[in-house]
């Protein structure tokens, strides 16, 4: 039952959508994986901004 499976399919990015990359599981790429940590470091430390980590304009860099 808990056999250890390496090859999952792969699952949608959290921060955009796109299918994820086992380099940057469970994120696209780096640059997701980084969105994700700035939005949970933001929401860690509350600094209060107006900007969106999430601005789906970077993203168009991922090949
Ligand atoms: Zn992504």
């Amino acid at each position: 039952m808990a056999e250890i499976v390496r090859l999952k399919p792969t699952r949608p990015c959290p921060i955009c959508g796109k299918p994820s990359s086992q380099a940057h599981h469970p994120f696209c790429s780096g640059r997701c994986q980084d969105i994700d940590l700035n939005r949970w470091l933001s929401d860690a430390y509350r600094i209060p901004t107006n900007e969106t980590p999430e601005d789906a304009s970077k993203e168009d860099e991922e090949d």
